[in-house]
């Protein structure tokens, strides 16, 4: 198992690995990280409330990804990779204005993001 590497501004995670995000200044929930199928994470957020915050999660394997121009799979409020249908993570759109996501799936290792 590769280290954790971890930095988060203006909000905070439930867990230490994933689980829910929230905005640190009016501590609504803004998204949901699912633990065990990303490689890395980034999410970029702007809260309702004004606050703007983000969260980067990642593990450094040296492994090569493969960048896709591919859209996520919307499956029950989780997207999804589109390859292998792994679940990633949830955006909590009532709460947050805009988001500017990045999401390394750790199966199919393949790259995704929005803008
Ligand atoms: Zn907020
Ligand atoms: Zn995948």
């Amino acid at each position: 198992m590769s280290e954790l590497i971890k930095e988060i501004e203006n909000g905070r995670i439930l867990k230490n690995n994933g689980s829910w995000m929230y905005c640190n200044n009016c501590n609504k929930t803004v998204g949901y990280l699912v633990y065990s199928t990303y490689q890395d994470f980034e999410f970029n957020f702007n809260c309702k409330c004004g606050n703007q915050g983000s969260f980067k999660l990642g593990y450094q394997t040296g492994v090569l990804v493969k960048p896709s121009l591919d859209k996520l799979k919307m499956i029950k409020n989780r997207l999804c990779c589109p390859n292998d249908d792994s679940p990633l993570f949830t955006i909590v759109d009532k709460n947050i204005k805009k988001v500017k996501y990045s999401v390394i799936c750790k199966k199919c290792l393949t790259k995704y993001a929005n803008g």
